[in-house]
């Protein structure tokens, strides 16, 4: 099976609606599709409506998501409300996780929620820097994969998309190398392998991906995408990223 290369880039809490707007028109102008290539933003959800539709190369994801329909809680937004204006939901982002208090129990219930509603999920996995040094990493991941996707079944495999995200690399301009990151993405492709045999789940690094080091992480064999943050918010730096895809495609 030839590669596939999916980038998407998480503007956490960053750019109004008029500046989504013309970031994802400017991004569509500085790159060509590709076959194999998938270019998703994820832009706070006061710009999804504003990006909608813009232009098929640039799909659209949400930062979060809670998984209730509806009903009285204040602040939150349900899948039925995204169910429209997205493809992508971010679940368990380590900010999330850590700023927002979400456990693991909030994280698979976000997920499930997702793939009812028809979304497709990105559950974001990964370890802190003292359980890194401890040699806890694939435990910690082994764990959060286990809790975080208990419940998918058949089909629902197909949408998922899992992101390796060591919280140490997490904005901090300290990336894993390659060797680090595909040792732990191997370890993902082995239990995702058990979980939902035939379905290649796609696997994407992210902390601290850049121009300078994208190329490398994406040529490693289990490496199949990048999850930009800081790197995202401009249309120079993520079309640059997206160009190491388009390289190794050959496109
Ligand atoms: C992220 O927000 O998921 C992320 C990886 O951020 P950064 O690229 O800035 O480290």
């Amino acid at each position: 099976m030839g590669r596939e290369y999916f980038i998407a880039g998480n503007w956490k809490m960053f750019k109004t609606a008029a500046e989504s707007r013309r970031f994802v028109r400017d991004l569509a102008a500085a790159f060509t599709a590709a076959p194999g290539l998938t270019v998703a933003v994820f832009p706070p959800f006061t710009s999804l409506a504003a990006v909608q539709g813009l232009d098929p190369k640039v799909r659209i994801g949400a930062q979060n998501m809670f998984y209730e329909e509806k009903g009285a809680f204040t602040g939150e937004i349900s899948p039925l409300m995204l169910k429209d204006l997205v493809e992508y939901v971010l679940v368990g982002h380590s900010e999330r996780r850590e700023i927002f208090h979400e456990g693991d129990e909030d994280v698979n219930q976000k997920l499930l929620a997702t793939l009812k509603a028809g979304l497709k999920p990105v559950l974001c996995v990964g370890e802190t820097l003292p359980e890194r040094e401890a040699g806890r990493t694939l435990d910690k991941i082994r764990g959060q994969l286990e809790s975080n996707l208990a419940g998918v079944a058949g089909s629902q495999w197909a949408r998922i998309a899992v992101a390796y995200e060591p919280i140490w690399a997490i904005g901090t301009g300290r990336n894993a190398t390659p060797e680090q990151a595909q040792e732990v993405h191997r370890f993902i492709r082995g239990l995702l392998e058990d979980k939902a045999p035939g379905n290649r789940i796609q696997i994407l690094y992210g902390g601290s991906v850049k121009p300078e080091n994208s190329l490398e992480l994406l040529s490693q064999e289990d490496i199949s995408g990048v999850l930009v943050g800081g790197a995202s918010l401009k249309v120079e730096s993520f079309s640059a990223i997206i160009r190491s895809g388009l390289t190794l495609l050959g496109a």
